[in-house]
């Protein structure tokens, strides 16, 4: 037995097979071509080569300028393999001999190269295919277009260990046979884990080194819980965790008997309680976790694992399944949030060296207007049935916000002209975000229909801490007295305007700090679906005047350890039974 232990991303306990997930591995179909296209195959193989390799020579000088010329031998050693003519020469040959494609055939020469190394007998050089399979497979990829094998597990009960898994890669997934995930590297907030929770598989982050030990096909029990990989468990670790199975899944059972109820506080005040959604499923869940409707739709997962935008209508679509999920219930949109982690392969010419700092949500949806107005009109459009709310993500300032609503004017007087109908009053929203909008709240709420706080990224952004970095969760600080400060001023500064305040980060969906978001004066909260019945469980349970004195006392510590030892002792006296 082996027991890792990483960051709980996503809860739940499952019992299962691990999968250790080669990231690096590309898949390749071989299929007979005619002899008559033997030649045209082999110039697509050298065009891929010579692809290849202008790569790596720029990837090397970029390497150059930033970090020196130290540990550039790798990358030598890589051109030195494309460099050799054998390579194409052998592959040529059996492209012309087999009549077979060029894909195939170099995987032939792979495998030709994996049996001759094997029978070396220094470890050393044998273990040089090591750069042979690297180099090849780059080959592979330029000629395939394929960044990465989609996972297929074909093994009932399957627990995927990766490295590292995006969201692409989880929305790609065939997850008939996944129970759960385990990663080296994300932390509770990255994309990947938010998506993991949406199709409510138990997902441990971080745990460093899972994927390098020989560990595939071994007994694992993943608790997301308590954020443990337990491999080749004994019978007593595995009772205890069937134990703790069970009770988490009869608790979640109760609390959803909550779920029709509403999300009112002992002294009336109604929150709105409503559920965060990626993909088209979650429509459904939300209302049967007993949401009052969606506070954030991440429309981004549409756009990903395709070279080309989806158009206006297939948009249009989508929305329109949304708002038809949970009508007569209000729908958010959120226009699209790529980049950061969320990479859009039509857009992977933007490597940047800090996406979070990059190219961006609103940032990149202004810098493509002709896409950004075909979101924007099929929103406008979905609008016509039923309560539909816009909301634009990491706004910074003014200008964006103005320059987005400039476009969205343009879509409502085109439709108008074609006569297509629409909401006139549509809300427009916006994402707070960015430490800048906090500081600039007072300025963009006569312009906002509602503000939404981002805490995900706030936190990020204003601790200057990598919310997908495993190695920094205990810097995540979401009760850091700099956050509770900008929950305030943004919240106090909407509600002077006449407009609402919500929150849709995963703080909203965490049992700990509704107390003193309601405290703070929140009108709406938005989460994962399945965190709904919890919170409504614990607001029912508090008074608005309460929470009102938990978040002022809050505001006189100084740091993030004090509000959380004090806010625990609060909730140990107050509210014991949620948080079993
Ligand atoms: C956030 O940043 O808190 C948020 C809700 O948006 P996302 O997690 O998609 O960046
Ligand atoms: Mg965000």
């Amino acid at each position: 037995m082996r027991v890792f232990t990483g960051i709980a991303a996503s809860p739940g306990i499952v019992v299962g097979r691990l999968k250790v997930v080669d990231r690096q591995r590309v898949s390749v179909s071989e299929y007979s071509i005619r002899a008559d296209a033997a030649a045209a195959e082999i110039s697509r193989l050298k065009s891929a080569i010579a692809t290849t390799r202008a790569g790596l020579e720029s990837l090397k000088s970029d390497l150059e300028e930033t970090t020196g010329s130290e540990h550039l031998f790798i990358i030598d050693t890589h051109l030195l393999i494309l460099a050799d003519e054998r390579l194409i020469i052998e592959t040529a040959s059996i492209i012309e001999s087999g009549l077979i494609n060029a894909e195939g055939a170099l995987n032939r020469t792979l495998q030709k190269y994996r049996s001759t190394f094997a029978a070396i007998e220094d470890a050393y050089l044998r273990e040089r295919i090591n750069d042979v399979e690297t180099v090849i497979e780059k080959i592979l990829r330029t000629m395939t277009g394929e960044n990465h094998e989609v996972i297929v597990p074909e093994e009932a009960l399957t627990v995927i260990a990766a490295h590292d898994l995006t969201p692409a890669d989880i929305l790609q997934m065939d997850r008939t046979h996944v129970v759960g995930l385990v990663t080296e590297v994300g932390g509770r907030t990255s994309h990947a884990s938010i998506l993991a929770r949406a199709f409510q598989l138990p997902t441990v982050t971080g745990v460093e080194g899972i994927t390098a030990l020989s560990l595939d096909g071994a007994a694992v029990i993943v608790d997301g819980l308590n954020g443990s990989v337990t491999v080749n468990p004994d019978r007593e670790t595995f009772l205890d965790s069937l134990q703790r199975k069970r009770r988490y899944e009869y608790i979640e059972f109760e609390l959803l008997k909550l779920k029709d109820l509403p999300a009112q506080t002992l002294d009336g005040f109604l929150m709105q309680v409503k559920g965060n959604v990626e993909i088209p499923e979650e429509g459904a869940s939300v209302l049967s976790h007993g949401g009052a409707g969606i506070g954030l739709y991440r429309t981004e997962m549409l756009f990903m694992n395709r070279r080309e935008m989806p158009e206006e209508e297939e948009q249009f679509s989508a929305y329109a399944a949304m708002q038809q999920a949970v009508a007569p219930h209000p729908l958010t949109i959120r226009t699209l949030d790529a980049g950061g982690d969320k990479l859009l392969e039509g857009l992977q010419h933007l490597t940047e060296q800090n996406p979070a700092l990059g190219m961006r949500a609103i940032r990149l949806s202004l810098s493509m207007p002709d896409e950004f107005k075909k979101q924007l009109r099929a929103i406008l459009r979905v609008s016509a049935r039923g309560a539909v709310r816009v909301m634009f993500p990491m706004i910074s300032g003014l200008d964006e916000l103005r320059r987005a609503k400039v476009l969205l004017e343009e879509c409502k007087s085109e439709l108008s002209a074609a006569g297509i109908p629409f909401d006139r009053e549509l809300q427009v929203g916006i994402m707070i975000e960015i430490p800048s909008a906090v500081m600039m709240a007072d300025l963009l709420a006569p312009e906002a229909d509602f503000f939404s706080i981002g805490t995900n990224d706030l936190i990020q952004y204003t601790l200057a801490v990598d919310r997908s970095n495993e190695h920094l969760s205990e810097f995540f600080q979401p009760l850091h007295p700099a956050v509770l400060r900008s929950l305030r001023r943004v919240v106090d500064i909407a509600h002077a305007a006449g407009i609402d305040a919500c929150i849709c980060g995963e703080m909203a969906g965490d049992p700990l700090y509704i107390p003193i978001l309601l405290g703070l004066g929140f009108d709406e909260l938005s989460m994962a679906s399945a965190s709904i019945p919890r919170v409504k469980q614990i607001l029912r349970r508090c008074t608005r005047e309460q929470a009102v004195a938990i978040a002022a006392t809050c505001a006189t510590f100084s740091t993030a350890a004090e509000v959380e030892s004090y806010l625990k002792g609060e909730i140990t006296s107050h509210f014991a039974e949620s948080f079993d």
